[in-house]
């Protein structure tokens, strides 16, 4: 028999197995279920997809398991795998490739965001106190979506994995499931941020998942490629220059993901990023950026940069001038060094005079606007594809694929039509200052 199709709540089988503690995780599970309006299905036929908790006590007990969920496959093709078999998930996965997921014992979050991945959580508009893509604080044509929590990195200037902890990576089908969300109800563009987006997953030792049938491993590469399957902008945000990050270009030099990386370099002399112990500090990050960009011309680099931390020379500072130069990056911000109570960098020698980074500060920022208004003048006359953030009587303010809501500039259409925001529009470059373009609509 088919499974069942329609606006009805989800229905959830349930397949419990093994002793009375498996049997008080199924129902807490039973219960969150319930509590969160899905129903729950009595044969694998009627069921949206079906929970199997299992047992991995004996041989005997781990042979049940196995048929328990090859018998939920052949029944139902949907199947979430938990409970104390669930620590062994290369056993299962070996015989049952094709469960979309499988959790430890207690994992009671980590099943509800896999039933959340595979049959989204009924939304009434009677009884809900919130809308399916919960209360933002964004425009509705775009969110941030944030990906992990926490960071595995010691910066000497950064307190905060001692505020937020080390790395949490949220699962990815839970992740997929927030951005297909968000997209249903009118996002037209993603902003993936964390820490360090692009340690995402090495804290899951990139857990292999299934979303929509599809196999996926948690970490950047994947979840790059799948958000850029859903149909909206995806603009990656703080990200490393590790050397994994160039699997990532050819998503953009396809379209996938937008050609835009949001890259804290915080500097240009190896001695200071040693001294902030930044991660990648030891990378050639001229040659990489170079790379990027052999891959994808079109690529927009932002950054941001500390200038006057402790010991930084004149010299030094020349070197951060000379690689910006070379590096010709698109957007950039530009901080003048302040101490953060309880970070190590205090403790370092030869702090610099506030009048000193200040001045430094200002040179940095001179630099970068000149290298920023030549490579806008080199749009001019390109055709570009705009989202409109706002209209007015003036016309309307947009932003192109290298334009980050609040921190980048953005584009300015003196006639903009009927457009609205959070509508596409095909432009033509016009005009460009230091840091935003005009446009006419194409
Ligand atoms: S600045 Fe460094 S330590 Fe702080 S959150 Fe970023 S990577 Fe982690």
């Amino acid at each position: 028999m088919a499974r069942r199709k329609s606006k009805a709540p989800p229905r959830i089988g349930f397949v419990s197995l093994g002793c009375p503690k498996a049997l008080v995780d199924s129902e807490r599970i039973l219960t969150q279920l319930r509590s969160e309006g899905y129903d729950i299905s009595p044969t694998y036929e009627g069921a949206d997809l079906v929970v199997v908790n299992t047992c991995g006590f004996i041989d005997s007990a781990v042979e049940e398991s196995l048929d328990a969920i090859g018998e939920a496959l052949d029944h139902n093709g949907k199947v979430i795998v938990t409970g104390c078999l669930g620590a062994r998930r290369e056993a299962i996965i070996e015989r049952h490739p094709q469960v979309l997921g499988v959790t430890g014992p207690h994992a009671y979050a980590e099943v509800m965001a896999a039933v959340h991945a595979h049959a989204p959580k009924p939304h009434d508009p009677f009884t809900d106190l919130v809308p399916p893509q919960g209360i933002r604080l964004t425009p509705r044509h775009y969110a941030y979506l944030k990906v992990s929590e926490g960071c595995n990195h010691h910066c000497s200037f950064c307190i905060i994995p001692t505020l937020r902890g080390k790395l949490v990576s949220r699962p990815i089908g839970s992740v997929l499931e927030e951005a297909a969300r968000l997209v249903g109800a009118g996002v037209r563009e993603l902003l993936v941020i964390s820490q360090d987006t692009s340690a995402y997953g090495a804290d899951l030792g990139y857990r292999p998942e299934f979303w929509e049938g599809r196999p996926l491993k948690t970490r950047f590469l994947d979840l790059a490629r799948a958000l850029g399957t859903l149909g909206a902008w995806v603009r990656l945000h703080y990200v490393y220059p590790y050397p994994h990050v160039d699997e990532v270009l050819p998503l953009m030099a396809e379209g996938l993901v937008l050609p835009y990386l949001d890259v804290p370099f915080q500097h240009g002399s190896p001695r200071i990023l040693k001294l902030m112990r930044r991660p990648a500090h030891a990378e050639n990050t001229l040659k990489r950026i170079e790379r990027w960009r052999e891959i994808c011309p079109d690529l927009t680099i932002r950054s941001t940069f500390i200038v006057g931390f402790p010991g930084e020379t004149e010299a030094e500072f020349a070197e951060l001038l000379a690689w910006l130069e070379a590096a010709r990056l698109d957007r950039v911000g530009c901080f003048t060094y302040s101490p953060v109570a309880g970070a190590a960098a205090n403790d370092l020698p030869d702090h610099v005079p506030a009048e000193v980074a200040e001045e430094r500060q200002r040179r940095f920022m001179a630099l970068a606007a000149r290298i920023s208004a030549e490579k806008l003048a080199a749009r001019v006359g390109q055709r570009m594809r705009v989202l409109v953030d706002s209209v007015s009587p003036a016309g309307a303010i947009a932003r192109g694929p290298g334009d980050a809501p609040e921190i980048d500039g953005v584009v300015k259409i003196a006639s903009a039509g009927v457009a609205r925001p959070g509508d596409f529009l095909d432009v033509t470059i016009t005009g460009s200052d230091a840091y935003d373009l005009t446009a006419v609509p194409a």
